[in-house]
């Protein structure tokens, strides 16, 4: 995508009224998409946004699905990316958490640009691996099953709607989260994952830092090493669900770890974010 067409994509714009117009003939959307509107764009930390979408005839989502968006261009150019949804269940309110890369294509407009009132063309809800039911919904295989959720990064968002909708429904399956990020500032869902350590149905976080700890914390900064990852996770012999998600070289080398603790590889949940 050239910068002369950057500055437009994502509105769903009509060509003729500039980029910063948003035309209801041009939001008509093509078969199998829907059109959101943003009723909300924040900071979500310093290099991530995150925005609140209501999606026109959005049949509601399970935890851990993702949708595509596409932006378009006023030329016709389109871009279409993958992003995790933070929230579950009906209606038509679906929460996103996006990370900038700095040299992206699509998500420096979404985490700059995007503000409230703009234009969206989503499709979904996507996605039938990576979710994860509340006991009333799920099978009688995973039902007494602990759950270990593996984020790196921006990886936590379908983790976090995991754990969320495991409060909601005050599950009492036991439930930890291990989340690798950067620095104290750059967690996502801060005070909702305080709030869900406190609440009934057992959750507890553990975070790593792979840059800057917070003051006081008993270990430098630096990536999940594998003596590491064995002592934050459940054990194997607990035969837990495993939800991975991050970068596609986090995934493969947690996953790898995973298995070589002893996790059957088909108790382990997969999403790859791209990168390295
Ligand atoms: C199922 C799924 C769900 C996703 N959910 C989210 C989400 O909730 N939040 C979110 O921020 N992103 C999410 N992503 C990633 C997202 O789809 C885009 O890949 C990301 O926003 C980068 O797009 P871009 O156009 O800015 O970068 P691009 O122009 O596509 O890529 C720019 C450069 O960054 C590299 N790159 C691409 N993706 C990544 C990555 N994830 N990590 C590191 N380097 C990368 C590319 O190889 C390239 O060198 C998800 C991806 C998938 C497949």
């Amino acid at each position: 995508m050239t910068d002369s067409v950057g500055s437009s994509v994502g509105r769903v714009t009509d060509a003729a009224a500039g980029p910063s117009s948003v035309s209801p003939i041009a939001a008509v959307p093509r078969s199998g998409w829907h059109v959101a509107t943003v009723v909300a764009a924040r900071k979500e930390t310093p290099n991530a946004a995150r925005l609140e979408l209501d999606v026109d005839g959005w049949p509601g989502n399970a935890a851990g699905q993702h949708l595509d968006i596409r932006l378009t261009a006023p030329d016709g150019y389109t871009a279409t990316r993958s992003y995790s949804i933070a929230s579950s269940g009906p209606g038509a309110r679906v929460t996103l958490a996006i990370d900038k890369l700095p040299d992206g294509e699509v998500s420096p407009f979404l985490v700059d640009e995007v503000r409230e009132g703009d234009m969206l063309e989503v499709h979904g809800p996507l996605g039938a691996f990576f979710v994860w039911r509340p006991a009333a919904e799920r099978l009688a295989v995973d039902g007494v099953r602990p759950v270990q959720l593996i984020a790196g990064g921006s990886g936590v968002v379908p983790l976090f709607a995991i754990a969320s909708a495991h409060a909601a429904a005050d599950d009492p399956t036991r439930f930890r989260l291990l989340y690798s990020v950067r620095t104290p500032d750059d967690i996502y869902f801060a005070d909702e994952l305080r709030a869900l350590a406190s609440a009934s149905a057992p959750f507890q976080v553990d975070y790593v830092y792979t840059r800057r700890t917070p003051e006081g914390w008993p270990t430098a900064p630096g990536r999940i090493m594998r003596d590491t990852l064995e002592a934050a996770v459940i054990p194997a012999a607990e035969h837990p669900l495993v939800y991975v998600c991050g970068s596609t070289g986090f995934v493969e080398r947690i996953a790898d770890w995973m298995v070589e603790f002893g996790h059957d590889p088909r108790s382990i949940r997969t999403e790859r974010y791209g990168g390295s």
